[in-house]
């Protein structure tokens, strides 16, 4: 059984001389990022042969910045699941923990780090899916606020909660990663220039290590049914940064106990308008032409999607239908801000909150593909930050029987920087 972190691998080399930032790195870039000339798939059939004639934004400014691309990383299919299990391409295995999924939806990006394929990686995030498969693969992963970095050339999915983000092993070469790819981009414009409150503006040279005095909130609502080993590790993973002057305060956010509800409504509301373009037309694996236009597409659809992809779209079409768009769009938008509203009165009283990334530890591979709705639940610490537009890294926090922990610190918005600082106590 291969490891199958790569759905294509390839080399696209970078420019410029030894002096720039990346000069030397490999990169792993997740599929549902757009590479000109080298087939872009998102994990999924209907773009198999899809082939995109121009770079992402991130893509360019990794290659502008010396670094050579190696592969394009297998990933759930549009970056829907938290295993890797629902790619077109099939599974890919879990580097630091044989037998069991790399967590999802970028599991090919964090295998890839895991496994040394590549020094560093890209994947995106949208409701966890970078630091979910950091975690699952012990290996460091950070979201960035939303705006930070431009999603230009990234195939949407949800796209008013997704950021594309890095992985590596350490937290100061994900941090050197996202010096490289944070800014604004006119191609993208929801992203804006970040404040830097008077800070060094690099991201790199804020991984100092240094804790003292931080005060770390740890939402009680996010240990809530968490594995016991996890929370162990996750504990004295805490223990740890104490012992380096924070302290630690329990803080309440009630509203995440409707987070994962609110997050798949909205999610999947977004995944069925945007996925309304793989007609076979336009993109993707063509449905034939015998004189009906709706069964060309319906043929193509029929054909090109996966039973996760399929599944989103008609709850999420569902969802945003003129008879019950108030009852849960509109409900699903109330939340998120209720959710944004409960993070913010939390920073006026810490500077960062913590918890597990996963409530539990790597699944095996098959066990969560028959019951969807517990791989939804599995997301309950990392879409409360979507909702919210926040920035949060899982570093790795040490193993239970043998399996990778991560711990998640969430910040205020575009307080990178002192994530940065206080994860690298830790990696
Ligand atoms: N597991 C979540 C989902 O399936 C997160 C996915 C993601 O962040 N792309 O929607």
């Amino acid at each position: 059984m291969g490891s199958n972190i790569f759905i294509t691998e390839t080399t696209i080399e970078g420019e410029g001389d030894g002096d720039a930032p990346l000069a030397g790195t490999t990169v792993a870039v997740k599929d549902n990022i757009s590479t000109a000339g080298v087939r872009t798939t998102c994990g999924s059939e209907m773009l198999e042969e899809y082939v995109p004639p121009y770079d992402a934004t991130v893509v360019s400014r990794l290659t502008d910045a010396g670094a050579t691309i190696v592969g394009k990383a297998n990933m759930d299919e549009f970056g829907m699941g938290s295993t890797t299990e629902t790619s077109a391409f099939g599974a890919t295995d879990n580097p630091a923990a044989p037998g069991r999924v790399p967590g999802g939806s970028s599991g090919g990006s964090a295998a890839a780090v895991a496994a040394g394929e590549a020094d560093l990686a890209l994947g995106s995030d949208t409701g966890g899916s970078i630091r979910c498969p950091a975690a699952f693969c012990g290996v460091v992963g950070i979201k960035p606020t939303y705006g930070l970095v431009s999603r230009y050339g990234l195939v949407a999915y949800g796209n008013s909660l997704e950021q594309i983000g890095p992985f590596a092993e350490t937290v100061e070469d994900a941090a050197a990663l996202l010096d490289v790819i944070a800014g604004p981009d006119e191609r993208d414009a929801t992203t804006r220039e970040p404040e830097t409150n008077g800070e060094q503006p690099g991201y790199a040279d804020a991984a100092t290590g240094d804790v003292d005095g931080l005060s770390i909130g740890v939402p009680t609502e996010l240990l809530e049914g968490a594995d016991e080993g996890v929370l162990e590790v996750f504990w004295d993973a805490l223990g740890e940064l104490e012992d380096r002057g924070a302290t630690h305060h329990e803080v309440s956010l009630p509203s995440v106990e409707h987070a994962v509800e609110a997050y798949y409504v909205i999610a999947m509301s977004e995944a069925s308008s945007n996925l309304a373009r793989f007609d076979g037309v336009r993109y993707g694996r063509s449905g034939g032409y015998d004189g009906n236009w709706n069964e060309t597409f319906a043929t193509a659809r029929q054909e090109g999607f996966g039973d996760e992809v399929k599944r989103r779209i008609l709850l999420g079409t569902y969802a945003l239908s003129a008879g019950y768009h108030d009852k849960y769009y509109k409900k699903a938008q109330d939340a998120r801000a209720w959710v944004k509203q409960d993070f913010d009165r939390a920073f006026d009283e810490v500077d960062v909150l913590a918890s597990p990334t996963m409530p539990v530890p790597p699944f095996e591979r098959g066990e969560s593909l028959e019951d969807p709705l517990q791989m939804y639940l599995a997301d309950a610490n990392t879409v409360p930050v979507n909702l919210a537009d926040l920035p949060a890294i899982s570093v790795p926090a040490g193993e239970t029987d043998g399996l990778p922990v991560g711990l998640q610190l969430v910040g205020a918005a575009f307080d990178e920087r002192r994530l940065i600082r206080a994860a690298s106590a830790l990696a």
